[in-house]
């Protein structure tokens, strides 16, 4: 029978606003390429005992009341689906040669530490964390669904987010006359972007650091149960999610999008799906190339002309008989730059392929929540993340397997050292078991175009007034996508919940 919706792709952004239309009395049918649902947010098992998540860490937004919890309640998953919370008072530990910092909840308090460490510049980094709240709750009363009160009642907040619609993080921070250490310290989440600040919105680091800020989260189960939890609701209303099924074309008359044609990864046979409404979760510009781009309006084609977003490096290791909390780790995330200045590290890493001087983020979700899904008892999950240039490693894959290995082995080898020197001395004595994934392993079991991180790229052109969103000018078929809302957990839970609130009149978004 045809559903109401055919939605093709299964990361985050389609289950919630496939699980909120099947909660909503409406079919559903899910196609997926993978073998497992969630897509950057899909979990795997290795050596049969540890289990990854494949890129989310840590998600924002998760409060009582904020965007995930709004649409969990809509749900009936909110007492099921739940959150831990890090360290308020340093969720994130910024550390290069020679300084620390703390990232805590509290404005103020980040004043306070960073002015300990620059007491010279302290009226200066006042008056830049006093900017970024301002352009903070600027850019809440802009975002979708906007009311006109809230804007007239915020308007100098209004103002201050306006002027920087073209800014990097970078021109920010010249304006305000940081000392580089400074800039350093606050921008070291950058693979939370995979963009340095010379390259990064201004509002897309805002909205991120404040969202962190007012709560950085780990689901108690982990991500593989929230994700299964969506699936779980689109199935107990009779929908479907087809796993294995990989979307090689769609059906197009007259500007309307009818169907798709699939392929089942199992049997190799192709199969035609059509539905009343077709929602695309798969890359735009991807589906608009196997669409044929002349037929989308002139204003699509402009806003699908976006560049991807720099793609990752990421290493999944097991530790035994260490507690890492002995060595300093607990509640937070580590980040770590052994160059001082992020935009050369960058482009050493992603422009020169060069990891010497390594620059990256290491997690530990084992000690994030008391669930012991993830490894045996007398071990421990760590995971590193850094930039990896696609062009460079599919070259290597394609064409010279060792050294594409080699240079996996080598990066994580430079990581290792850095670990060894500054955290834990005899890490590697403890290392049970790893993988490690580039561009190219993003590429295969995410499906995503040139292994892309996070959608189109986090720069202001992409941030700005262009920016695509769900409409699609063919009749039938909506993007529902992290390029075609945000990215990260809770942008693109965003993401689903407002097309489903476009689609069904059903207000759960609220603009608070
Ligand atoms: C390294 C890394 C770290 C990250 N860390 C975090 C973090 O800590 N916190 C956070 O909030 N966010 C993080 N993110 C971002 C977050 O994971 C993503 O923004 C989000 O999961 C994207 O969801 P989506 O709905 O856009 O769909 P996607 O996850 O892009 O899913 C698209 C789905 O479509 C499927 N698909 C594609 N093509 C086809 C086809 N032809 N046929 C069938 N199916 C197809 C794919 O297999 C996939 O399942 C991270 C991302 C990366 C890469």
């Amino acid at each position: 029978m045809k559903p109401d919706y055919l939605i093709v792709g299964s990361g985050l952004s389609a289950l919630v606003f496939g699980a909120l239309m099947a909660n909503s009395g409406k079919s559903v049918q899910i196609l997926e390429a993978h073998e497992h649902p969630g897509g950057f947010g899909h979990t795997f098992t290795m050596a049969k005992k540890y289990t990854f998540n494949a890129q989310l860490h840590y998600v924002w937004d998760c409060g009582e009341g904020q965007t995930v919890n709004r649409v969990l309640k809509k749900l009936g998953l909110d007492q099921d689906v739940t959150f831990e919370r890090y360290n308020p008072d340093g969720f994130d530990h910024m550390r290069m040669p020679g300084y620390g910092l703390d990232i805590p909840s509290q404005p103020e308090e980040l004043i306070r530490r960073l002015s300990a460490l620059f007491p010279e510049y302290s009226d200066r980094i006042r008056q830049f964390v006093r900017e970024v709240e301002k352009t903070g709750v600027g850019l809440k009363i802009l975002a979708p669904p906007v009311k006109p009160t809230e804007l007239l009642k915020n308007a100098s907040e209004v103002f201050c987010a306006v002027q920087y619609l073209n800014s990097t993080l970078q021109d920010v921070f010249d304006k305000f006359q940081l000392p580089q250490a400074a800039q350093t310290l606050l921008a070291l989440q950058w693979p939370d972007f995979l963009l340095p600040p010379n390259q990064l919105s201004f509002y897309a680091w805002v909205l991120l650091f404040r969202g962190y800020q007012a709560g950085a989260f780990y689901p108690t189960q982990h991500f593989e149960y929230v994700i299964n939890s969506f699936v779980k609701v689109i199935e107990s209303h009779g929908g479907q999610v087809l796993l294995n099924h990989e979307i090689t074309n769609f059906r197009v008359t007259d500007k309307t999008v009818t169907g798709v044609e699939a392929m089942d990864l199992t049997t190799h046979q192709t199969h035609e799906f059509t539905g009343n409404t077709v929602i695309c979760n798969i890359d735009p510009k991807q589906a608009a190339k196997m669409i044929g781009e002349e037929k989308f309006s002139s204003k699509l084609r402009r806003q699908l002309n976006y560049d991807y977003s720099a793609s990752n490096f990421m290493a999944y290791c097991v530790v035994k008989d260490i507690d890492l909390r002995d060595y300093g780790f607990g509640k937070w995330n580590l980040f770590h730059t052994e160059h001082e200045d992020l935009n050369v590290a960058f482009a050493q890493m992603y422009v020169h392929n060069d990891f010497s001087n390594p620059s990256f983020a290491m997690t530990t979700p084992t000690l994030l929540t008391q669930a012991r899904r993830d490894c045996p008892e007398d071990c421990q999950i760590v995971e590193f993340l850094t930039v990896a240039n696609y062009d460079y490693f599919k070259q290597l894959r394609e064409h010279d397997r060792k050294t594409y290995n080699q240079k996996k082995q080598e990066i994580l080898d430079s990581i290792l050292d850095v670990v060894e020197k500054y955290y834990v001395p005899n890490f590697r004595q403890h290392l049970v078991f790893h993988i490690t994934g580039s561009p190219t392993t993003n590429e295969r079991f995410c499906w995503c175009p040139q292994g892309n991180s996070y959608g189109s790229s986090l720069t202001p052109h992409n941030m700005g007034l262009g920016r695509l969103n769900h409409e699609t000018s063919l009749n039938n078929f909506y993007f529902c996508n992290a390029s075609s809302g945000y990215p990260g957990f809770a942008p693109t839970i965003w993401t689903g919940a407002l097309l489903y609130q476009r689609l069904s009149g059903d207000v759960i978004l609220g603009n608070s």
